[in-house]
């Protein structure tokens, strides 16, 4: 298959009604799949509507179909269409977060979106994107758009186009280029269909930003503790894993270095993920510096890019730094956690 590539300015106004987006709604209205901007990471959008439309976005990422998928809306009114029985505190979050990097999952309403959707689930996972050509492009194509991560299964989500194309062209209709997207981890995954919201995936909305508005807000246990089973089904799968293992050091920068020193004792190629603060203190075949400790977001902003550059470097086995799980940390922590397959190495 041919895979179009657009590239357009998010700062212009009235994209809607740009060529690019239009062409590329008119491939979403015609069922098929189309990879586009938002704040979080690049989402891999189809009709969310349709079986046939759907059913195109797990083949493309080689997604297991027990692991269900986000619509994107840009209007009220289609949360109205697709979900019931909305509580007043998802009410008081959205008024305070969308569009923005939250995701809700509500009770869902009868037939309102493909089953492939949700995966045979009673809810329904939401969000409204801030991304301006996101936004544009849900409303050109008049669809409520079902839109995972625009990566192929288990490789670090795409921050960039060019991600996107490296997993996925030849396999999808078209990339739309807005450069590179904002937070740089996905949206965070908020369970608001029982008494207490929990959330089943920590992201670009803090733990601590929701208990502002809605008081008491829970973690799934899955998240903090290694072995429970996560409510959130696409949580017990391997995520954003680099090639060569990676593992996370709890320790001093002279244990991490001495960590390095043992491996290319063995002949092996070693990388290391710290942050500029780290970047010209250790000796190893790869240093990559993944934003500075002085501010998180800037971590967090790099970090799947920084992983995948790690592939192309070569190297045998990867250390990292470990990041404080506060804020927007836990969120790193989750995602480093799972790219390092569990693997902790504490001083
Ligand atoms: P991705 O589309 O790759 O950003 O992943 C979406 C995440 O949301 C996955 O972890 C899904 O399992 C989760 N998710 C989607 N819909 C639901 C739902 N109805 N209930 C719980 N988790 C969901
Ligand atoms: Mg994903």
């Amino acid at each position: 298959m041919e895979t179009k590539q657009w590239v357009v300015d998010k700062n212009q106004h009235n994209l809607e009604s740009y060529p690019q987006i239009k062409e590329a709604a008119n491939l979403l209205q015609a069922d098929e799949v189309v990879a586009f901007p938002t704040e979080t990471v690049y989402g891999l959008g189809a009709n969310a509507l349709s079986d046939e439309a759907v059913a195109k976005i797990y083949e493309a990422k080689g997604r297991p179909s027990d692991n269900p998928l986000i619509v994107h809306i840009s209007t009220i009114g289609q949360l109205q269409q697709i979900a019931q029985d909305i509580p007043e505190q998802a009410k008081s979050l959205i008024k305070k977060f969308w569009p923005g990097p939250l995701t809700l999952v509500l009770k869902r309403k009868e037939n309102a979106v493909s089953k492939k959707v949700t995966a045979g689930l009673e809810t329904v996972a939401i969000r409204m994107p801030s991304h301006p050509v996101a936004l544009a492009l849900i409303t050109a194509s008049g669809l409520p758009l079902a839109a995972p991560s625009a990566n192929l299964s288990g490789k670090p989500s795409p921050t960039l186009a060019k991600h996107v194309a490296d997993d996925l062209t030849g396999k999808i209709a078209g990339i739309l280029d807005g450069g590179a997207t904002g937070v740089g981890l996905e949206s965070t995954v908020l369970d608001c269909s029982g008494d207490i919201p929990v959330i089943l995936r920590p992201g670009g909305v803090t733990k601590e930003q929701l208990e502002e508005v809605c008081g008491v807000v829970e973690v799934d246990r899955a998240i903090l503790e290694e072995g429970q089973a996560p409510k959130s089904p696409g949580m017990k799968y391997k995520h954003y894993a680099p090639t060569a293992p990676l593992s996370i050091v709890n320790g001093s920068m002279e244990f991490i270095q001495t960590l390095v020193k043992e491996k290319q004792h063995e002949g092996l190629k070693v990388g290391i993920l710290t942050t500029t603060e780290g970047e010209n203190k250790y000796e190893a075949d790869q240093i990559i510096a993944c934003g500075s400790r002085e501010d998180l977001e800037s971590v967090a902003n790099r970090l799947y890019d920084v992983l995948r550059l790690f592939d192309e470097s070569g190297v045998d086995v990867i250390f990292s730094e470990s990041f404080p799980s506060e804020g927007i940390g836990q969120a790193i922590m989750n995602r480093l956690t799972k790219a390092a397959g569990h693997r902790i190495i504490t001083e």
